[in-house]
């Protein structure tokens, strides 16, 4: 299994991030507005900068037990999104009935692709079926060529991606408004993704120029330093670089709308994380709840559980 990074204690130079912003920040919101969850680390690909060192050999999936408590739980909060992601979450098996009982408690639901999972047979006609459950799907593109996103991904991978995202259109992906297709860009590197705005129309005319493709919108991410790229910092010696250029760059206006004020994240276990990034990082909630203890009781706030590895959410625009 790919290392773990997640202890920042030897970056003395980079100060704590809880210093850096109003203690009233560190705690969640009184409302639940997304309920994430994490499938399972099974996935087709393989990629250099996973965070969650997803790939082939991996083997943890979601039950159904877990799923079906996670869905009680969001039929109890009333919660406004779900958002499915992985891995791959199409190689769960319990895939289709999750989405399925999770279009019927919740109007919004999120599931995150990597695209080329759905050229396999066994996973195709699910693109027919993201269309009929009017799922919004937020699709990985690392970039517009080819030979950028095949050496993250690798070979192949782009003309895979481009097949399904022309299937996606012609159902009406993209186009229709109740069939939502965003993009994210991550850099693939230690450095930093460009203006979003400036790379959402960049994005926008190659596509569409060279194979016919729209979508709705591209969000940049900064690369949070976890899991496989954390490892690679690390390995490289990039790590307290990368840090320091993640403090430089923080903006104290993006905390409020932090992701993990508003959201919880279930892993496969069904285990609670305030995030996706603490999540791959192996960092609980701080009462270490499971998503069974919190059916039928009333939400309440909580203490964020924060590290230096927040700097990546809060730095330039923010990436939460
Ligand atoms: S980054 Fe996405 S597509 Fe790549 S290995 Fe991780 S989960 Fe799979
Ligand atoms: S890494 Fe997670 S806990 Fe930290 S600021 Fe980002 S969303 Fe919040």
């Amino acid at each position: 299994m790919d290392e773990i990074i997640n202890d920042f204690h030897d970056l003395d130079q980079i100060p704590v991030f809880q210093t850096q912003i109003d203690p009233e920040m560190m705690n969640t919101a009184d409302r639940l507005d997304v309920l994430q969850m994490n499938i399972g680390r099974v996935c087709n690909l393989a990629c250099k900068h996973c965070h969650v060192c997803a790939g082939p050999n991996r083997t943890e999936v979601m039950s159904r037990e877990v799923m079906a408590d996670c869905i009680q739980f969001a039929r109890e909060q009333q919660v406004q999104t779900i958002d499915i992601t992985g891995g791959a979450p199409e190689m769960n098996p319990d895939f289709e009935w999750l989405v399925t009982e999770a279009c019927k408690v919740c109007s919004h639901v999120i599931v995150r692709t990597n695209l080329t999972v759905l050229l396999n047979p066994e996973y195709e006609h699910l693109i027919e079926f993201y269309a009929r459950q009017k799922v919004e799907i937020v699709c990985s593109l690392p970039y517009y060529r080819a030979d950028q996103m095949d050496r993250v991904r690798g070979t192949g991978t782009f003309d895979g991606a481009i097949q399904v995202l022309q299937k996606l259109n012609t159902l009406g992906y993209g186009k229709n408004p109740e069939l939502v297709l965003n993009m994210v860009y991550n850099p693939a590197g230690a450095f930093f993704p460009p203006d979003q705005t400036a790379m959402e129309l960049e994005y926008k005319e190659h596509l569409e120029a060279d194979f016919g493709i729209v979508f709705n919108a591209l969000y940049t991410l900064y690369n949070n330093p976890m899991g496989r790229f954390g490892a690679f910092l690390r390995r490289s010696g990039n790590l307290s670089g990368y840090m320091k250029k993640l403090y430089d760059a923080f903006n104290p206006a993006t905390v409020e709308a932090l992701m993990c004020r508003f959201q919880i994240s279930v892993d496969y276990d069904g285990k609670l994380y305030d995030c996706d990034f603490n999540l791959a990082a192996g960092l609980p909630i701080f009462s270490k709840e499971t998503i069974a203890d919190w059916i039928g009781k009333p939400y309440t706030a909580r203490k964020i559980r924060m590290d230096k590895h927040c700097y990546a959410c809060t730095a330039g625009a923010g990436s939460s």
